[in-house]
């Protein structure tokens, strides 16, 4: 029994919070993908690589050491054992790791490990291109979207709440520019898996989000 549910989606759509509901309700193992992503960039940004040098970003990814805690409510991220939950949200990393996941050797490694995550059981993985290159035969898809403006209210909020000063018309910039990144990749990962089920939450709770998902999982 390998429930797995996959939920993709643009930034600040509120991938996280869902898929950590879902985890907890549904006592599914929780993997964030972007976080492995955002831990390769803090890596290259610490290292100084140049962020144009794939040969050795895509080293430094097959010698990263990452490691998930994958349960819903401890979610932390630990790189060569040092934990990195805060350090791989700062907007530093925001603003640089959508052009080291376009990188389609990085991707290559990063999914491998994906995939072998999955293999070991219940899972509820978010990120992007998990519906449709990641995980493609999930048992359940989700593609969550919300108006540029929403996500990027959301995002202030979180980044306010950790004593980050930001503005709103520079997040509304930044998610923009990180969604044409995303966009401009070989395959598009904002398009929906053709089987998954699109839910618009710029009028929604989170919590109202994950509880409809959970009635369509039991329909
Ligand atoms: O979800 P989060 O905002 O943490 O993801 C950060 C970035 O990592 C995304 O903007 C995207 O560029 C990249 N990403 C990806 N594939 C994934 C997860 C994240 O390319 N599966």
């Amino acid at each position: 029994d390998n429930m797995s549910i996959a939920i993709d989606g643009p930034a600040g759509a509120g991938k996280s919070t869902v898929a950590r509901l879902l985890a907890e309700k549904l006592g599914l193992l929780y993997i964030d993908t972007g976080a492995m992503y955002r831990t390769l960039t803090l890596s290259v940004l610490r290292e100084q690589l140049d962020l144009s040098d794939e040969d050795r970003i895509t080293k430094l990814a097959g010698a990263l050491n990452i490691k998930l805690s994958n349960q819903p409510l401890d979610n932390k991220v630990f790189l060569n054992g040092e934990d990195v939950t805060e350090a791989i949200r700062q907007p530093e990393v925001s603003r640089n790791v959508a052009l080291i996941a376009r990188m389609p050797a990085v991707r290559q490694i990063m999914v491998n490990i994906q995939q072998s995550l999955a293999e070991k059981g219940k899972v509820v993985m978010e990120g992007r291109d998990i519906g449709n290159k990641v995980l493609p035969g999930a048992t359940y898809k989700f593609f969550l979207t919300a108006s540029p403006e929403e996500r990027a209210k959301r995002r202030y909020r979180e980044l306010i709440e950790k004593g980050y000063e930001v503005s709103l018309n520079d997040l509304v910039r930044d998610i923009t520019e990180r969604d044409n990144t995303d966009r401009t990749r070989l395959t598009d990962p904002l398009i929906p898996a053709p089987d998954a089920i699109i839910i618009d939450s710029t009028n929604m709770s989170l919590v109202e989000v994950t509880n409809n998902i959970i009635k369509l999982i039991a329909a």
